[in-house]
């Protein structure tokens, strides 16, 4: 038999398909002739092959090999289909049974050495051929416990060649992976740790509730960082296909933990103001790279001191936010990944870091106004929350920190306010407050009184508030109103939605 096919998957953005990988072996010249668009890292994988082959104590065949990558239109990136090939090949030569891979997932990059290296995306790709009814996979060691996460899915490892060879000629047997433990998550960071910032929790717990992006400015060590961290821990864990999703991203970016595989928690992710472009929405050769922007899909992209960021990473942040995607130019068309993220964004009042009123800050206005201004336009406009938080006090520093609300208590509020406003939203394209559209808020049927909105009104008719930030105050009322159990809510919770619109925002 000079034919032999072996399974194997690729990613088109978190999407896997089934891949079939073919070799045929003839008379000829002995060269190996790749096809099926392969990506330069696939041309690599030819040297890999051979040498993995080798160094396996297999003989490599004198004979024309031809390889395809089966179905042809689809483009294939990275080193997962190193083990296929080589399976392929040796297949063809006749002197390896294939039969124990019929319907079996083969996925792996080869060493020189002949061992079988860890790949990226392995639980995307794992997903796809479950999806397709193939229900057993083997994969490198480093990549069993996330192929272990697929339903139904019988999953062995394997750490070289050899003892993939030796399993198919029933001389040796693969690796187990490791029992699936009942996930341990360690310590969260806890609301009861910060300190006084009775607005900024508020903030918090708002931002939270009704999905709304929050901005916090204020002097170092007033703790907006420390507030930033804990916003996961007041979202809703993840649902099963939400976990499936952002761990799939996670497997694709190669940042999978071995002792956490299935993320169950809202991501975050706080990437540096010199953080590249790349680094933040995504890219890379061969198989791209989620950024932190994907990376922190389904939950918390947190910004710190935004102004330092240059204005081209910015922008770039403009779009995704919009959509919930990022949609990254390859070489060959485009990959999509998915970002629909919750922003924190922290900025000092002025350049120099020193409190608002320090005597020895000697910026002035319109520097301070220049400086915040760096964020203004691409991001400060899609922040519905946006507050001050003074310095602390020593006295708050002082207070028990048992006699502070602990982040599973505000949870709770959170979760009994996210209902009550996804059963409000149910007909519409919205989960929360944060992403109702401002003409429905406006609409008749949600329409609040006038004397009600009095305050507001005037703020739009003099010109002190944009019809945006109109709109963007009336979300943050109905989060309030969602969080007090009200039908819909009163003058106070306008009038709290507008301090904590601006509340002495700089
Ligand atoms: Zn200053």
């Amino acid at each position: 038999m000079s034919y032999a096919m072996v399974l194997c998957a690729a990613l088109e953005g978190v999407t896997g398909h089934i891949v079939r990988v073919e070799a045929d072996l003839a008379a000829g010249l002995p060269v190996v002739v790749l096809s099926g668009l392969p990506d330069s890292a696939l041309n690599e994988a030819r040297e890999r092959v051979r040498a993995a082959i080798v160094n396996s104590g297999e003989p490599w065949p004198q004979r024309r090999i031809a390889v395809n990558l089966d179905p042809a239109d689809l483009r294939k990136r990275g080193s997962a289909f190193d083990l296929p090939i080589a399976l392929s090949i040796l297949g063809g030569t006749g002197t390896l049974p294939l039969a124990g891979l019929d319907g079996v997932l083969v996925l792996g990059e080869l060493g020189l050495d002949g061992s079988v290296r860890p790949v990226r995306g392995v639980l995307p790709m794992a997903a796809a051929a479950a999806r397709q009814g193939i229900a057993k996979a083997i994969v490198p060691v480093g990549n069993a416990a996330e192929a272990a996460l697929v339903p139904g899915m019988r999953v062995l490892a394997a750490d070289t060649l050899g003892r993939v060879i030796g399993f198919l000629r029933g001389q040796c047997a693969l690796i187990e992976p490791p029992e699936a433990l009942p996930q341990p998550g360690g310590p969260q960071p806890d609301l009861a740790d910060v300190a006084g910032q009775e607005m900024g929790r508020l903030g918090l717990e708002v931002a939270a509730a009704g999905g709304h992006h929050l901005a916090l400015f204020g002097p170092p060590g007033a703790g907006k960082t420390m507030l930033a961290q804990r916003l996961p821990s007041l979202l809703p864990r993840l649902d099963d296909a939400a976990s499936l999703e952002v761990t799939a991203l996670h497997s694709i970016a190669g940042v999978l933990s071995p002792g956490e595989p299935l993320l169950r928690r809202p991501p975050y992710q706080a990437p540096h103001h010199t953080a590249s472009v790349p680094a933040l929405v995504g890219g890379g050769s061969g198989l791209a790279r989620p950024g932190a922007l994907s990376l922190a899909h389904r939950g918390v992209l947190f910004l710190d001191e935004a102004p330092e960021f240059t204005r081209q990473a910015l922008d770039t942040l403009r779009q995704p936010l919009e959509d919930g995607t990022v949609t990254l130019g390859r070489s060959r068309g485009v990959v999509v990944y998915p970002a629909q993220v919750q922003v924190v964004l922290a900025a000092n009042p002025c350049p120099c870091a020193r409190p608002t009123g320090d005597a020895a800050c000697a910026c002035t206005p319109q520097v301070r106004r220049r400086y915040l201004g760096r964020i203004s336009g691409p991001l400060l406009d899609r922040i519905d929350i946006q507050l001050e938080l003074p310095p602390l006090k020593a006295a708050h520093l002082f207070t028990d920190a048992t006699a502070r609300e602990s982040s599973p208590v505000v949870a709770q509020r959170v979760a009994a306010a996210r209902e009550t406003a996804a059963a409000r939203w149910a007909g519409l394209d919205a989960r929360c407050n944060g992403e109702v559209p401002g003409t429905v808020l406006r609409q008749r049927r949600w329409r609040l009184p006038d004397d009600v909105t009095r305050e507001l009104r005037r703020r739009l008719d003099t010109g002190a508030m944009s019809a945006r930030g109109h709109d963007k105050v009336l979300r943050l009322a109905w989060t309030l109103s969602d969080l007090t159990g009200l039908d819909r809510p009163g003058k106070a919770e306008i009038n709290t939605a507008l301090t904590l619109r601006d509340g002495g925002k700089p």
